[in-house]
């Protein structure tokens, strides 16, 4: 097998900045592509200010690219960081990166998001292009990159470098397009001939999703049951019949972790380590979780644990709707998460109103979601759509049993207890209802109950592998293929 020239573009990659399951992936596949004997670079825009307070170290390239954009020269001075033995190289625009969030304040979106990200993928190409070694790959992910394959079809076709590289496009939400006035076009000189429906125009608006799909040479997606969900109307967003037009070159490898990063046995977050056959710590880590909270510490109540962000699709409403009841049954909840601010604020009053067994810790603290991974008997993920999910995955890795809705990536990797009692990792529904969800949380209870049914189910979740092991090697088989076609 040829050594691959691989390069990851990027707006999130953890341990750099991180709003969610896209920065777990991108930090954490090259490093399984790399233990595979790949080359990757991974480029990522510089937010000084997230990296500042990750700690992490950078240092400059002694480069700096030249960039119009918006009738505006722009200087990209580049930097480099080793992070995990992985390499970044970083582009700066303060005026541009340098902000308190990633995307938007708290709840919006940055008005000049298309500017922002269109110069970082006209850099990132650069970037890939001057690379000492011809690139093989070039794997894009979500909106924020989607107009390189385009850019790389028009505009960089004849470039000695990067003409022949083969382009994967990772569609990780596809709820989250990137749609933007039309005007840009011309602002940001974007390749206008492909402004058609055939294109990236989407009802009149720039769609950057739409833009890598027409282009890239492989779509994928971050399950298999997502990618055969995108292409119905109840969740494609729109986008179905076109996603439809492409299907010959759409697939779904699932996502994996960086196991030793999240690992029971080793974690310094938390109360105690454990692991599979050595689980007394997690009973430490749990009554740690309810002194934390302000519960009643005791070993035989049921403590549910959910981290999200607090969007619709998260189903926060089908937790709200069941939280009284299942406080009047005696069970603990513990939330981390924020998003929007109607469930922000629900979560809020239904902790004041029940402080000994509802706790809510508004914001984003990696910390705290360790602790409460660890803490945890059962994690709730009522997803009304999960592309993969991480959440469940960790919450797995750290003996705490997912209750999941069967959609998209939760379907793929929870074992539910009514197909399988004996290798069950968690507990299914289907239904996206409240009434759905409270059954399946009291058969998961009734199960719970039963130590040894519980320590059972418990283990498996230990034992799963969730590495990224066997999805890296679909990823270079993949690479593989399309370098060949
Ligand atoms: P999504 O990418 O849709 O937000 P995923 O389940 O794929 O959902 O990934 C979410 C990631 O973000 C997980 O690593 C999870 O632990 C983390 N996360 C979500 N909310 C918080 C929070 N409030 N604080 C810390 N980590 C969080």
């Amino acid at each position: 097998m040829a050594r691959l020239n691989i390069v990851f573009i990027a707006s999130e990659a953890t341990p750099l900045a991180k709003t969610g399951g896209l920065a777990d992936v991108v930090g954490s596949l090259p490093l399984a592509l790399k233990k595979l004997k790949h080359q990757v670079t991974v480029i990522l825009p510089f937010y000084r200010h997230h990296l500042t307070e990750a700690g992490i170290k950078t240092k400059p390239a002694n480069r700096v690219i030249e960039m119009w954009a918006d009738g505006v020269q722009r200087l990209c001075p580049l930097h480099k960081a080793k992070v995990d033995g992985l390499d970044f190289i970083l582009v700066e625009q303060d005026e541009l990166y340098a902000r308190d969030g990633l995307y938007g304040p708290p709840g919006g979106a940055y008005e000049d998001n298309l500017l922002r990200y269109m110069l970082f993928d006209r850099v990132a190409i650069e970037v890939a292009a001057s690379l000492l070694k011809r690139v093989d790959i070039i794997h894009c992910h979500d909106w924020q990159t989607g107009m390189i394959p385009l850019l790389l079809r028009t505009q960089y076709q004849h470039h000695e470098k990067v003409s022949s590289a083969k382009t994967v496009y990772t569609i990780h939400n596809l709820a989250y397009q990137g749609n933007f006035p039309a005007e840009w076009i011309h602002r940001l000189g974007i390749p206008s001939h492909h402004f058609n429906p055939e294109g990236f125009e989407f009802h009149g608006q720039i769609n950057c999703m739409k833009a890598a799909i027409e282009s890239s040479d492989s779509i994928t997606t971050v399950s298999p049951s997502y990618a055969e969900e995108i292409l119905t109307a109840e969740y494609g967003c729109e986008l179905e019949g076109f996603l439809h037009q492409h299907a010959q070159k759409l697939s779904g490898i699932v996502n994996g972790l960086n196991v030793e990063e999240w690992n029971p046995l080793t974690d310094r977050a938390i109360e105690a380590n454990y692991g599979p056959g050595k689980i007394n710590g997690k009973k430490r880590c749990k009554q740690a979780l309810q002194e934390h909270c302000g519960f009643d510490v005791a070993a035989d109540k049921p403590l549910l644990t959910l981290i999200s962000r607090l969007a619709e699709q998260k189903g926060i409403d089908l937790l709200l709707v069941n939280a009284e009841k299942w406080i009047k049954r005696g069970y603990q909840i513990t939330v981390l998460g924020s998003g929007d601010a109607q469930n922000e604020e629900a979560l809020h009053s239904l902790a004041l109103r029940h402080p000994k067994q509802l706790y809510f810790f508004k914001g984003f603290n990696e910390t705290l979601a360790r602790q409460i991974y660890a803490g945890g008997d059962i994690f709730l993920m009522p997803s009304r759509f999960e592309p993969c999910g991480l959440g469940q995955l960790m919450a797995m890795r750290y003996g705490t049993v997912p209750v999941v809705r069967s959609t998209g990536g939760l379907r793929d990797t929870v074992t539910d207890y009514a197909a399988s009692k004996s290798k069950a990792t968690g507990f299914h529904f289907t239904m996206a209802t409240p009434k759905a969800f409270d059954i399946a949380l009291e058969e998961a209870l009734a199960a719970y109950k039963s130590p040894r049914v519980w320590s059972r189910i418990r283990n498996n979740a230990l034992k799963r592998d969730s590495s990224w092991d066997a999805s890296a090697e679909s990823y270079v088989t993949l690479y593989e293929r399309i370098l060949a076609a």
